[in-house]
């Protein structure tokens, strides 16, 4: 406990920038994390321990996760809750805190996670829980389950994120300089800035003058991650009032939040003094449904170390020494003899190989064109569309290729888990043709064996609904090929027959009213059997040359210690 407190004293020495979210994946084995925002704040975290930023992090326990996924034979997901144990990974911090909920006093204690890096970096990360005992049963669960439980699950989780969050930082002796909200789930804190810095009352003399606002919105960053507008977390004032009570006056917070109910993205916008899409369209989707305020765009990255696999790195150790802590290096890929890059990508693709026939029995071919899709189940990203016509697939495609799925369903998305469920059919009715397999439990180690195991990553999301996507930033660090549509990140990382291949036309170009579904569908299988299945098998040199030029080009680019960079000189220190 000496060493908990010293260490906490050491932590607090200097003025830090908080960053909130739902959920962050800073460990395979730590299931806080269910998908994208996740791995992306885990992305964030690990690049700001390597460029040793001052940072600290704030997000919920959720001591049974988000879910386990198993398939069974008819290809049916079946969800059980993530076993873990917190006392294996974290210390518990000698500090607490209380919020208001339903009227009641609900206890919060915090775990710590140090993410450490080569450099000499650390960012603690907060794990927030009220499974405490002066909590009833039911505020115990609060932290329980990511994305689980109705509305009033979810209110009573981001009153205990954004004000229990906020709350605990100062209960343990931070000084904040910026809060940065990584989406809107974490706004509330902005209400409990708000009452900080509250003048006395006979300053003034309209009441809605107390509230400094400007203070509060100089504090703030936020970065919206969803580009439509039923995405964003909305709560009926009703329950708002007998959730929360009134921390600010209701007139107050409809003022700031939205008439008609709650906006957390709309609260966030208000009290937030820079604003950020997550790529360039992204911003600019943004921009145009919140007309009045000024929306920035980062363009997202990933962790280079964390998402390159161990061939990759002894590769780029022997030839572009620095690069994990430098991605730019990555411009000198050219260095790496043809030979050896190809080695190290067939290495990864036995491992591949070997995973899938222990995890499914299924004989998997290193010589045959692989091609991967993962992400979460869910309709708009379209996980089924390379089976719009299956006679024509099979003409292109039989001995051809090969194909890995992998990806979990939100439990009450039922279109998300037909689409697992239509996968699996088409894997028992194609196995004498093109092998297919649907890897269960989708999760950060099996992302890595994925991204740089197969050919070529494949996403087919309908346009504009992609804000950015970061599993095809992964395999290219792997000098694996993104075969996409135009939308998030892909707009700004590609190059055609260069850095990979789009999937029907760019975003400028698309006439409304065509069904988007088979006029992508057609240019899919167009390129695959016109282009790529004949480079891949005729013309090795340019394939590598494809693949030096991921690497090169992309994985140079769509980092996340660019992207912090930019958090910092743009957002953090403004
Ligand atoms: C990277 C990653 C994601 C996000 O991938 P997208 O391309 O943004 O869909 C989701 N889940 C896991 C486990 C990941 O590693």
């Amino acid at each position: 406990m000496i060493d908990l407190i010293s260490a906490m004293l050491e932590l607090t020495k200097e003025p830090k920038i908080a960053y909130f979210s739902m959920e962050i994946g800073v460990h395979n084995d730590i299931p806080t994390y269910s998908g994208g925002l996740g791995v992306l704040a885990g992305d964030t975290i690990r690049s700001s321990a390597d460029l040793r930023l001052p940072l600290v992090a704030v997000t919920l326990l959720t001591k049974k996760g988000y879910f386990t996924q198993d398939i069974d034979d008819k290809g049916r997901q079946v969800e059980r809750p993530t076993v873990w144990d917190p006392s294996e990974y974290m210390q518990l911090i000698p500090y607490k805190t209380t919020v208001q909920i339903e009227g009641r006093d609900v206890g919060i204690q915090a775990w710590l996670y140090n993410v450490k890096s080569l450099t000499g970096g650390n960012i603690p990360v907060f794990f927030l829980d009220t499974d405490i005992k002066v909590n009833t049963p039911e505020d115990r669960d609060i932290t329980s389950s990511l994305y689980g439980g109705d509305t009033t699950y979810r209110l009573k989780q981001e009153i205990v994120l954004g004000i229990g969050g906020v709350r605990m930082l100062h209960e343990a002796g931070f000084e904040i300089k910026k809060y940065h909200m990584n989406e809107g789930h974490a706004s509330l804190l902005t209400l409990e800035l708000l009452n900080r810095f509250k003048r006395p009352i006979e300053d003034v003399w309209d009441e809605k003058l107390v509230w400094d606002k400007k203070s509060v919105t100089n504090l703030c960053v936020f970065t919206t991650h969803t580009p439509v507008e039923a995405g964003h977390d909305k709560f009926p004032y009703d329950l708002v009032g007998r959730v929360m009570g009134e921390i600010i006056p209701i007139s107050t917070l409809q003022e700031l939040a939205g008439r008609e109910a709650l906006n957390m993205t709309k609260l966030a916008l208000n009290l937030s003094r820079y604003i950020n899409g997550v790529a360039k369209k992204h911003g600019e989707v943004s921009q145009s449904m919140f007309p009045g305020y000024e929306i920035h765009a980062i363009t997202n990255g990933v962790h280079s170390y964390t998402w390159t696999c161990d061939y990759f790195k002894r590769l780029y150790d022997e030839y572009l020494p620095g690069w994990a802590n430098e991605p730019e290096v990555f411009v000198r890929v050219g260095r790496i003899p043809d030979d050896r890059l190809w080695d190290a990508h067939t290495d990864a693709k036995k491992d591949l190989c070997g995973y899938i026939s222990e995890q499914t029995g299924m004989v998997f071919s290193p010589d045959v064109l692989t091609i991967g899709f993962a992400r979460r189940a869910t309709a708009y990203k379209r996980a089924d569309l390379l089976f719009r016509d299956i006679d024509r697939l099979v003409s292109i495609g039989d001995g051809r290729i090969q194909l890995v799925y992998a990806g979990k369903a939100h439990p009450r998305d039922e279109q998300g888990k037909q689409l697992i469920q239509n996968i699996c059919s088409y894997r028992d009715r194609l196995k004498d043709k093109i092998r297919i397999v649907y890897l269960k439990n989708y999760d950060m180690r099996t992302a890595l064996k994925l991204v740089s195991g197969v050919d070529i990553w494949m996403n087919t999301p309908l346009r504009p609904l992609e804000a950015s996507g970061t599993s095809g930033m992964k395999a290219t660090h792997n000098g694996v090929m993104n075969f996409s549509v135009l939308d998030g990140w892909w707009i700004e990382g590609h190059i055609e027959g260069f850095t990979g291949w789009s999937i029907g036309p760019p975003a400028h170009e698309l006439t409304p009213g065509t069904d988007a579904d088979s006029r992508d569908a057609e240019d899919l299988y167009y390129k695959l059997e016109k282009v790529i299945i004949p480079l891949y098998y005729n013309n090795r040199h340019t394939w590598i040359r494809m693949m030096q030029n991921a690497i090169g080009k992309n994985a140079y680019y769509f980092n996340t210690h660019r992207m912090m960079r930019r958090y910092v000189t743009e957002a953090y220190i403004r």
